[in-house]
């Protein structure tokens, strides 16, 4: 199975030939990745495969690549995670970022698909989180290779239907279903589970623990307050993120009410009251994006008002349906194989060995 990987568009897209282990590859400059979180920045990516750049109406460029399924995979879990993780990590994160690619891939239509239509057009998905991070030959290593051959084709299926495996950096202490960021709907493989193993990998993190630190793309170990957070703001500063990030001029701030929770606590349903305006928003992302320059960690918080500020005192990082990464690492440390992960955070659901095989 081939996919067509978008990875960057600009007015111009500039790039060069390259050769690894006496193969072909391309070079693409200022790739851009973490586009509007808290981790944005460029960098300079090698590929293998295809290369062709598309020219969009608006008159910029987009380069895709195209790349075989499971070269995209051994690219995506030393980009999502690091190659330097524990081989039942990878193994486990192999198996749900191929049954997600493929589900993405195969049901672009369905309700469940996450795109919206006219997103990724002249390719299947893109290189950055938006889908799962893709960022080519550089953190790749032969640990992510095993880990890839080991479960060659597996993907995690419920009840003979491929999953929609959904994960996430942390999720702060609990697990959210999918109705709290996505439609109302009930997915039994992506209940609420209780995660005591993030809170532990943190603390690991901050001790300096290699083998912890190993997991993690360099720039993620700057998140290191991820499972238990707080951010303030007085209410002027408030307000200008309100008008910056949803266009609306609320007037000063008086009272932020989260009206609805999900399982974990993550608010779906936030009401800001402002002098002039009163609006509610949701779901969990419109939350995050609304409350922030970049994007908030999560929508799991509370607000504290005093002296005039807000403080929202909050929880985990990511939308929290699905597999906690930093929880998966810790278990694969403590010992715990890619199945006992997978059972962990998809509850019901099972690896099967092939796709080709499964109702989508
Ligand atoms: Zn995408
Ligand atoms: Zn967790």
């Amino acid at each position: 199975m081939k996919l067509r990987i978008g990875i960057l568009t600009a007015p111009e897209i500039r790039w060069e030939r390259g050769e690894r282990n006496g193969k072909p590859t391309f070079v693409l400059h200022d790739v851009r990745i973490g586009i509007g979180f808290h981790w944005d920045r460029r960098q300079t990516q090698e590929f293998a495969g295809e290369l062709s750049i598309l020219r969009n109406p608006n008159g910029t460029q987009t380069a895709v690549n195209t790349v075989d399924l499971e070269d995209y995979i051994t690219s995506v879990i030393s980009s999502e995670m690091s190659a330097d993780s524990p081989l039942e990590l990878l193994k486990a994160h192999a198996v749900i970022s191929r049954s997600w690619a493929v589900r993405q891939c195969t049901v672009r239509s369905a309700p469940s698909a996450l795109f919206e239509s006219g997103c990724h057009v002249g390719f299947d998905l893109c290189a950055d989180d938006h889908c799962q991070r893709y960022e080519g030959l550089r953190p790749v290593h032969r640990r992510a290779e095993e880990a890839v051959e080991a479960t060659r084709g597996q993907v995690l299926t419920y009840e003979g239907g491929l999953c929609d495996t959904r994960f996430y950096k942390c999720c702060g202490g609990r697990t959210e279903v999918f109705a709290t960021c996505w439609e109302d709907r009930d997915v039994p493989y992506l209940q609420s589970v209780e995660c005591p193993y993030c809170g532990r990998a943190v603390g690991r993190l901050r001790r300096g623990d290699k083998a912890m630190l190993d997991c993690l793309q360099s720039y993620d170990r700057e998140t290191l307050d991820c499972h238990d957070w707080q951010v303030t703001y007085t209410a002027d500063e408030l307000q200008r993120v309100l008008l910056e990030k949803t266009g609306i001029d609320f007037g000063p701030i008086q009272a932020l009410r989260p009206l609805k929770r999900g399982a974990s606590g993550r608010i779906c349903l936030l009401e800001i009251v402002g002098e002039k305006r009163t609006e509610r928003i949701g779901k969990e992302l419109k939350i995050r994006r609304a409350l922030s320059r970049t994007c908030l960690y999560s929508s799991w918080f509370d607000v504290e008002q005093a002296d005039g500020a807000f403080t929202l005192r909050g929880h985990g990082w990511g939308h929290g349906v699905g597999l906690c990464q930093l929880g998966a690492a810790e278990m694969a440390l403590e010992g715990a194989s890619a199945q006992d992960i997978l059972t962990f955070y998809y509850p019901g659901a099972e690896i099967s060995s092939s796709f080709s095989s499964c109702d989508i």
